[in-house]
């Protein structure tokens, strides 16, 4: 193969350069590719579409992992849905002051691939004794689970195949039954300009549960196509409006090494441009 084209998008797509396929299996769930590119790293794709690369993983898991962090201010327990790559666990462990992080990825093979061919992105993160890995599917597991936790990050496909239950109303309803007080969810959202609708409806699902619900955007080079949004749903809507001198505050106490998200950045990312707003109603 000397090209890697993803099939997002009927109408458009991007490609790659393979400079070396690494790996290639079709699990039980997905069409899992792991090739490598001169400019952007090692790609890992799922049923066709890019998922996360080396060289751009930063952008997308500080974003989902540091903004409700931060904003929370007093986050202990995160729960993880989806997320096999294991980059969005590693951002979230770099707080010191979070106690547990439960992992609940679909595809025991993602995790397992990406740790032996992708062990850049998720370093010691696997490792790390606050981190609990279970295998099941998110939808299920947000429905059944007696554990309540400050921040959920739903870090999944796109809404095909597996993926397709956490964009559900029902989804978005079982895991506000597993927030404690004060509760935070943020889902990856898409990238408006392409899948305008994803927001639309996404904002109409949300907004009937949570106290607080809005976007936050990201400019994710390989999630093409301008900002990527993250969506954000809240118990309380404080969380949002947390002062700019108390965020500097939160991100200098907790030291993070960090090559995208800073207080600055956390300001600017809920600022929306009015194509997106649009699509709130
Ligand atoms: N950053 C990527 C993006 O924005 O598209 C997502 C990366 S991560 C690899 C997506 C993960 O979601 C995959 O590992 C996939 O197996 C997992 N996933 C899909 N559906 C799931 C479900 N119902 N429950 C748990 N994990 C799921």
């Amino acid at each position: 193969m000397d090209w890697y084209r993803e099939t997002l998008y009927t109408e458009v797509s991007q490609s790659f350069k393979v400079e070396r396929i690494v790996h290639r299996e079709k699990t039980d769930l997905q069409d899992l590719v792991i090739f490598e590119n001169k400019i952007m790293g090692r790609i890992l794709a799922l049923d066709g579409v890019i998922q996360t690369t080396e060289g751009d993983e930063f952008f997308y898991h500080e974003m989902m992992g540091h903004v409700p962090v931060m904003a929370h201010g007093t986050a202990r327990r995160v729960l993880i849905v989806g997320g096999g790559d294991g980059g969005l666990l590693e951002e979230v462990l770099k707080h010191k002051t979070v106690e547990r992080v439960v992992m609940v990825e679909i595809d025991r093979y993602v995790i397992e691939l990406s740790k032996k061919y992708l062990p850049s992105i998720a370093k010691q993160a696997f490792d790390d004794k606050r981190a609990e890995i279970a295998i099941a599917d998110g939808a299920k597991y947000v429905a059944e689970t007696a554990e309540r936790f400050d921040v959920i990050m739903v870090d999944s496909t796109d809404p095909h195949g597996p993926g397709e239950v956490l964009f559900t109303a029902e989804f978005y309803g079982n895991c506000k039954r597993c927030m404690n007080p004060g509760g935070i969810m943020v889902t990856q959202n898409g990238v408006p300009f392409f899948q305008p609708d994803e927001l639309s409806t996404t904002y109409k699902r949300l907004r009937p549960i949570y106290a607080d619900v809005g976007f936050y955007v990201v400019p994710v080079p390989t999630y093409y196509g301008g900002f990527m949004a993250l969506s954000w749903a809240s118990l309380d809507a404080k969380h949002r409006q947390t002062p700019p001198a108390e965020i500097e505050r939160r991100f200098k106490a907790a030291a993070l090494d960090t090559k995208y998200y800073n207080s600055a950045i956390h300001q600017a990312c809920f600022a929306l441009p009015n194509y997106m707003l649009g699509r709130m109603t």
